[in-house]
């Protein structure tokens, strides 16, 4: 089945122009050749269809994580140019700015197993999980429009984190170029009361310790070492973004007919970057950026909060402070360098993570020398890693990298194959204890339906787009 394609290097291969009719540029596909097999031709399949688009430039990308998504494959990134380009919802996914953040703390695996058990049934009780879930936050339609506009800032003004977060956001958690007109009044309905929700099934808050440090320096500059806790927040823009991305899909459907650009697939409806069209998709999609920014950021905060209730200190002297928070699910006008010149480039990273080099005047600066921290989500079963971004990462990548382990296994296959309630005790007998609405969830979010995280985070590692920098190990998880 592979045998199309051609090898760059270990960790990367090419799919040939000839591969599929009207493909302007190759493929590239970051894998190792032991993560090869693990991959089917649809997503091979979809790389090529994302190179059929006009104005991409260099090439389609798929990282080790990659499987079948809507239109273009989860774990793709792929730049267009400004202005001969495109921008497509498909590209960025249903779930905008679905994201990561890593919290650290003063506090040793020694100080929290004792009380785990305890600090996770607050947790799972403080915050809202499951599909349709409303959160305890009730805000207006004047403070949606806010939240829309000024992301992170708005949370902080109103007492959710602390000013120093700002800057340990990805684009400071306000994305500019928000237009809250373009946001329909269905897709502000199902946000309104979801503010501080975890949402369903791969979305998590874990417990974690780090049993590894690979690269002194840089864990250093993060405040990460052996032995400390940490916690993680995985989510994204829930019923906001899910509406926002439906409502302009069909927008851009008609568009992609009226301008006449040839779509391989139809879920990879999009419009040149610079009409009405393509931009209002891409005012909207900065809301719902900006929405699941203070989402992460609220539940966060109430995590602090029962952090402080069960350790009997304030978040300061516990240490609980933001290390990062990056998103997954995006596009951005980014300038690169490409053939020598610096071109700017809508990129589109849907299932993969911004990772910008030191010295990229969008870090803050206590990450300047070292790089962007690049967090990885491995499973509530296997390690997560952080990273930092490498000086290549822009000429290989486009300054993007895996964003986690990538499924292996569908859900409705792990609910047939797997007993939740037997991988809940096999976890619990290593010490990992799992909260979660339902045990079949447990199934469908078992270790054994992801990728194994450390062979992925290899293959970003060994090609130098980020370098290893810590191993997390988890303790307990609050799943959707
Ligand atoms: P996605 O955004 O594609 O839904 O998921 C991102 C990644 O999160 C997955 O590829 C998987 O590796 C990771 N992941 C899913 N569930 C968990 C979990 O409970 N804990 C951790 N640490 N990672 C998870
Ligand atoms: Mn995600
Ligand atoms: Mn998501």
């Amino acid at each position: 089945v592979f045998d199309v394609l051609k090898k760059i290097n270990d960790n990367a291969w090419e799919v040939p122009v000839g591969f599929k009719p009207g493909m302007n540029v190759p493929g590239r596909i970051f894998v190792s050749e032991s993560l090869l097999h693990l991959l089917d031709m649809g997503t091979l399949d979809q790389v090529a269809n994302v190179a059929i688009l006009p104005g991409i430039q260099r090439y389609s990308m798929a990282m080790p994580d990659a499987h079948l998504g809507y239109g273009f494959p989860i774990g793709g990134v792929a730049a267009f140019d400004k202005h001969s380009g495109i921008i497509s919802p498909g590209g960025v996914g249903f779930d905008i700015n679905c994201g990561v953040r890593l919290i650290r703390s003063n506090l040793t695996e020694q100080d929290v197993r004792p009380k785990l058990s305890g600090l996770l049934d607050e947790l799972f009780e403080v915050i809202p999980t499951g599909v349709g879930s409303k959160g305890r936050l009730k805000v207006s339609d004047a403070e949606l429009d806010d939240i829309f506009v000024h992301g992170v800032q708005w949370a902080v003004d109103n007492g959710y984190g602390v000013k120093a977060d700002i800057g340990h956001c990805e684009s400071k958690g306000q994305m500019s170029g928000a237009d809250p007109s373009t946001v329909s009044l269905r897709a502000r309905k199902r946000g309104r009361p979801q503010i501080g929700t975890l949402g369903s099934g791969n979305h998590f808050l874990e417990v974690q310790y780090i049993d590894k440090i690979y690269d002194e320096e840089a864990a250093s500059a993060m405040g990460l070492r052996e032995g400390q806790v940490t916690f993680m927040i995985h989510c994204g823009s829930r019923g906001a973004g899910h509406q926002i991305c439906t409502d302009h899909l069909q927008v851009l459907a008609q568009a992609s007919k009226k301008y006449g650009i040839p779509l391989p697939d139809k879920q990879l409806a999009c419009a040149p970057a610079q009409s009405k069209e393509a931009q209002d998709y891409f005012k909207a999609m900065v809301c719902a950026a900006n929405y699941a920014w203070v989402n992460r950021h609220v539940i966060m905060h109430w995590t602090r909060e029962v952090f402080e209730r069960h350790f009997a200190a304030d978040h300061g002297d516990l240490g609980l402070d933001l290390v990062y928070d990056v998103a997954h699910n995006i596009a951005k006008l980014e300038e690169h360098k490409i053939n020598g010149k610096n071109t700017e480039v809508y990129v589109h990273r849907k299932g993969a993570t911004r990772a910008f080099p030191p010295g990229h005047p969008d870090l803050p600066e206590d990450y300047l020398v070292v790089g962007q921290p690049v967090l990885i989500p491995g499973s509530m079963g296997t390690p997560s890693y952080v990273l930092c971004s490498t000086e290549d990462s822009m000429d290989i990548s486009f300054g993007s990298a895996c964003h986690g382990a990538g499924r292996v296994m569908s859900r409705k296959h792990a609910k047939k194959e797997l007993i939740g309630e037997d991988i809940r005790d096999e976890l619990s007998s290593r010490g990992i204890l799992v909260r979660a609405t339902q045990p079949s969830l447990i199934a469908e979010e078992a270790p054994a339906v992801y990728k194994s995280s450390s062979e992925v985070v290899d293959v970003v590692h060994d090609l130098g787009i980020a370098r290893k920098v810590a191993r997390l190990l988890p303790m307990g998880v609050i799943k959707g």
